[in-house]
Order: C-alpha cells, then structure tokens, then sequence
C-alpha cells in the first residue's frame, strides 16, 4: 500500500476512510515521537514558567490521516494545522477527541470553515481585532471559548506574520496590548491563552551555543504583555500566565529552555515534507 494515495481521497466529495498505516509506518512513527517526547521531558524541568508540562503538538501538514492515526493509537493528542482545507478534511475523519491547533496564516475569510470543526483547540496565529472579531462571531455555538494565541514577529523578518513584540517601556498605543485588550473584554467566545512565534532560522541554527534573541523576545513580550494586562487578571492564560508557544523541530530545547509551553514539531515525528510548491502543482 502507498501511503500518498490517501492524501488524494481525502480531497475527493465521498467522505473517505482512514487507511490504516503500514506495520512499517507505525513502528517508525513510534519510534520518532517516543525519541521526541523524551527530549521534551529532558528539557522540560528547566521550565518554570506554569510548573507543568509542556505540550507537544505534532505538526502533520501534508501528512496523510494515516499517520496521525498510527500517532493517536500511541497516545498523542495534540496536532497542529497550516491549512484550513486539509485541517477540516482531516477532522472530519479523525476521533473527536484530538485537539487541533491552527497554526498557519489566519486569513479572516476562513473563520467560519474553522469554527465549524469542533475540536478545534486552538488558533496560534491570530494578529489583528478583525480576525478576532470574524472569529468570535462564528464561535456562537460552541459551548466553550477557543483558544487563541497572539502571533508575534520575533524576528522582525518580511515574510513572517505577527506583531512587533514589546520593549519597555511600553508604549501606551502598543498594537499588540490593544489586540489581547480588546479580544479579552469584547470577544466572550475567545480565550487568550498566549503567544506564539516562528522566529528566525539563522537564531535557531546559533541557539546552540547561544541563548535564542527571538524566544528571548517572545517571553520578554509576554511578562510585559501580563504587566498590562494586570487589571483583567484571570480572564486570561492558564494559571495566571500566559502561555509561550515556541519551538520546532531544529530548536525546540533551546525554546523550553527559555521558558516554552508548546512546542510545535513536523519534521522530527513525520520526517520530511514536500515543499509547498509541490504540493500544490500535484493536487492542482
Ligand atoms: C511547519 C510548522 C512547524 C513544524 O516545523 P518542523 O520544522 O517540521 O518541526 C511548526 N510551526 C509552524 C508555524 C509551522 O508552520
């Protein structure tokens, strides 16, 4: 059996099936995320942010519904998504009790798609009051808030969304303490559960040796962030903070080093991926 056919039925109008993985599959997908599970909890004691564990969100774009099955069967729980389309078809295959993080470019147009899926955990990309508010507004039905994280620029680079990250002092018409104001007092089917980043490549080939600026970036923002938002305390984060997701499969130590909460990893469970590219011209 090959396991890209699945990813062409998925796209087809008959609802399909799950193929099962192969043996082979399986046993290598086990083997990968036992391997990553037990560097997380490595790295995870020096994180002192929450005192809990960090959450590992498997990044399965591209990959077939196969292999987050083979993933699910071994205990894993949490995914993560770039791209509406594919998220929704794999939801609608999948158990109901995985938790689905949207982590791709939020484009407001795709609200309704995404509030339709119902165990949608999270949104980690969000970046303006209008995606905010389109969110919130098809959210009506759900009984309780999503979860939605702030994306912010760490790196300051042109092709990565978010918001500029805040310095102190803090200037008082900061866009990002206006967006997580504004979600926390006029977006009820929203919860503002943290921040999330990308950060640059360069840093996450030198945190290595070095501490990563751009996760150092992300957690100065979110102790600033708290700061401003002190009045509304306990409408916002878990336990009193406000989560960190940071960290991919090249870099995600360094990230719980410096204090992550999620971490987001593709590669390192599911092994390489086609470019986007070439996705696109094979299923065009
Ligand atoms: C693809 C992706 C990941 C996973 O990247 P890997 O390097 O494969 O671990 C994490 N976060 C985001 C936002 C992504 O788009």
């Amino acid at each position: 059996m090959r396991i890209s056919c699945v990813l062409r039925t998925m796209s087809a109008t008959t609802p399909a099936t799950v193929l099962r993985p192969t043996l082979e599959r399986v046993e290598e997908l086990r083997t990968s995320l036992a391997e990553i599970s037990a560097r997380v909890q490595q790295a995870a004691p020096a994180n002192a942010t929450t005192g809990r564990q960090p959450t590992l969100v498997a990044v399965s774009k591209y990959k077939p519904a196969s292999d987050i099955l083979a993933c699910y069967e071994d205990g894993q729980r949490d995914f993560g998504e770039n791209y509406v389309q594919e998220l929704v078809d794999k939801a609608a295959q999948l158990p109901a009790d995985i938790r689905w993080h949207f982590i791709g470019t939020f484009q407001t147009n795709k609200s309704k798609i995404l509030a339709s899926i119902p165990n949608l955990y999270a949104v980690q990309t969000v970046g303006s009051a209008k995606g905010a508010d389109a969110l919130n507004k098809q959210l009506t039905s759900r009984t309780t808030p999503l979860n939605v994280l702030l994306q912010v620029n760490t790196s300051g680079e042109d092709v990565k969304s978010g918001l500029a990250p805040l310095t102190s002092p803090v200037p008082a018409d900061a866009e990002l303490v206006h967006l997580a104001r504004h979600i926390v007092s006029s977006c009820p089917h929203l919860h503002l559960q943290g921040l999330m980043t990308i950060g640059s490549l360069t840093e996450s080939l030198d945190s290595k040796e070095k501490p990563n600026e751009d996760f150092e970036k992300l957690k100065q923002t979110r102790d600033l962030l708290e700061e401003a938002l002190a009045p509304e305390k306990g409408q916002w984060g878990e336990g009193g903070r406000l989560l960190l997701s940071m960290g991919m499969s090249s870099d995600f130590e360094a990230a719980l080093r410096t204090g992550s909460d999620i971490v987001r990893v593709g590669t390192g469970i599911f092994g390489g991926r086609p470019k986007k590219e070439e996705v696109k011209s094979a299923t065009s």
